[in-house]
């Protein structure tokens, strides 16, 4: 009838050895055997995890109803009398490879993609895992998880994303299946191994590999599909790209949960470093991944003991070299790690909460500091506080941010608060409301970042910002290619139409502030006129304009 693969056992005792070796869609098992009899694999079957969803026809030449029902309770799917007919046989295992077939795709397929899911990748890693350990070979497990894909959700909305994800699938599969058309790629039996494992987390396995350039290969191919061409969300076209984390076996785990674990822990290393790339597991990473979970703990007691510490970049009027502002930048003065940047801790502070009182914590000391400079005559210009996406989600923002002003006695006129793109792009009308009661509150909003993602200047009509800051990203090709200098001045001439102030960020040589002069970018900011210092080193560098009053007073 069209079926090829059939594995027979003529020995009882090797059967559920050579049913975990095979994983069957189904199981023909004679009842009266020597040795042992059906009913006690039937039994055994039951008790593996692996095999225990396996259906089994009976065959039996007993009319005696009790091992009928005995193969019942052990969960046969069904029975067939010997002599054994034909077409009666055909006709059983169509049924009940149809109804696996069916029984499969709900428990085992994502409904989204299509593609396998995380209980059958489980699953698949765990036969390969005992696999390697009988036969001695090596494979890895890849997690690949898309770089920002929260904001793109959040900006096009679930549908949007749900879409992106199918085309994210089905590029990756179809990568797949090329590279595994050059190299045997891990396939095992007609399922590849590609799944989604939840979320925007892809995962592949590769079995008996026989080095790591292997799992190098493949990942650089995946990610170059990914980010080779535009995907389409909505009327829009974005880039997508992705990190990928690799944990080899048996070296990085021999089990299930060790390599899905380690593979997790490169993974968050690959998105730290850069995205966009690959990394392995190694042993350092797992120290890193320990200290990472001790963070959390240490956060907390360092938002008690306020071992925080502001530090101020210069922002300076493009056309002179004088100060226009100050942008604060968190440092955590960490007692045995010496001095920690944000990269190190806001990560952590935004997914354990931590940043609402965090965040709370460095605006007032902002503001703090703004005022005792004022109260000694000295004038930093406008200063500008970082405020994550989550702190304006957070329901009692406006009011903190409003208390704070109050308390410190801060001019609102002269704080300014940076937000970066991902809160325009979940543009709801709850964002739209905090931004304009904070405008009301008389504060400057600056978006931060822009043209690092997916932010147009579209988005950002009808919403209250005064100034808009161009990422470094762009800026880095000034000198560079003619592409980035007309995105650059045409970016400029629209913020400037739109009624905002533009800043330049990360501007590192001359040759750019040449450039942003000529385009009439308002202000600059980067390591070419200075870099983020402590308070009293800002002082001192920036402030010695009042030196005239210090005098006057002396
Ligand atoms: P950002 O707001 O884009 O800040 C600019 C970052 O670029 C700073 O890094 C600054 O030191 C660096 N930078 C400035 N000029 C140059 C340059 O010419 N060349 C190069 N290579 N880098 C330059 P930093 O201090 O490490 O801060 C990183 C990010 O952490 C900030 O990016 C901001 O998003 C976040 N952050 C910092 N402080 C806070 C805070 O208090 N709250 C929140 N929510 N986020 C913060
Ligand atoms: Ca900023
Ligand atoms: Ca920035």
């Amino acid at each position: 009838a069209g079926y090829r693969n059939f594995v027979g056992c003529t020995e009882p005792k090797t059967a559920i050895d050579k049913l975990m070796e095979t994983r069957p869609d189904v199981l023909f098992l004679d009842v009266v055997m020597p040795g042992l009899n059906g009913i006690e694999i039937l039994r055994n079957l039951r008790d593996e995890k692996l095999l225990h969803d396996t259906p089994v026809i009976v065959l039996t030449s007993s009319s005696d109803p009790k091992v009928k029902l005995q193969a019942l309770e052990f969960g046969a799917a069904d029975f067939l009398s010997k002599p054994v007919d034909p077409s009666e046989l055909v006709l059983r295992l169509r049924n009940t490879l149809s109804a696996k077939a069916y029984r499969d795709r709900l428990a085992y397929f994502d409904r989204v993609t299509g593609l396998p899911n995380r209980r059958m990748f489980i699953d698949r890693l765990d036969w390969a895992c005992r696999h390697a350990k009988r036969f001695g070979d090596r494979g890895a497990v890849l997690l690949l998880d898309l770089d920002r894909f929260r904001q793109v959700n959040e900006a096009f909305g679930p549908n949007a994303g749900d879409a992106l994800l199918r085309e994210v699938g089905e590029r990756l599969a179809a990568c797949v299946r090329e590279t595994d058309a050059i190299a045997r790629l891990g396939r095992m039996g007609s399922i590849p191994s590609l799944s989604r494992l939840g979320g925007d987390e892809f995962s592949l396995l590769l079995t008996q590999i026989d080095c790591d350039e292997n799992a190098v290969a493949v990942s650089t191919r995946l990610l170059d599909c990914l980010r080779g061409k535009p995907f389409n969300v909505g009327n829009s076209e974005i880039f997508l790209s992705a990190s990928i984390g690799i944990s080899v076996f048996p070296e990085n785990g021999k089990d299930v949960d060790s390599l899905l674990k380690n593979a997790g822990v490169a993974l968050r290393h690959a998105k730290e470093e850069r995205r966009g790339q690959f990394a392995f597991f190694s042993k350092e990473l797992n120290v890193r991944a320990l200290q990472r979970l001790n963070i959390e703990n240490e956060l907390r007691r360092a938002i008690e003991n306020n071992e925080f510490r502001l530090h101020l970049q210069p922002k300076i009027f493009t056309s002179g070299k004088a100060l226009a502002g100050a942008e604060a930048l968190a440092r955590w003065q960490h007692p045995d790690r010496g001095l920690l940047g944000p990269m190190e801790f806001i990560p952590v502070a935004e997914s354990s909460g931590l940043i609402v009182s965090f965040g709370e914590r460095i605006l007032a000391s902002a503001c703090t500091q703004f005022v005792e400079w004022a109260s000694r005559g000295l004038y930093p210009g406008r200063i500008s506080v970082n405020v994550s996406a989550l702190q304006i989600r957070d329901p009692g923002f406006v009011d903190s941010v409003a208390r704070i002003v109050a308390q410190t006695g801060m001019p609102p006129g002269s704080l300014c608060l940076e937000v970066t793109e991902s809160v325009i792009l979940q543009r709801t009308s709850e964002t739209s409301r905090v931004l304009q009661q904070l405008h009301e509150l008389g504060l400057w909003l600056s978006i931060d970042d822009f043209g690092a993602g997916f932010t147009s200047l579209g988005h950002l009509k009808g919403l209250p910002f005064d100034e808009l800051k161009i990422d470094k990203s762009l800026n880095d090709g000034i000198e560079k290619d003619a592409r980035s200098r007309a995105i650059v001045s045409a970016i400029i001439a629209l913020a400037h139409h739109l009624g905002h102030r533009v800043v330049a960020e990360g501007v590192e040589t001359a040759g750019q502030h040449a450039f942003l002069l000529e385009s009439g970018s308002d202000e600059c900011q980067g390591y070419f006129f200075g870099k983020p210092v402590a308070a009293s080193e800002f002082e001192a560098r920036w402030l010695p304009a009042n030196s005239l009053e210090k005098k006057s007073a002396a």
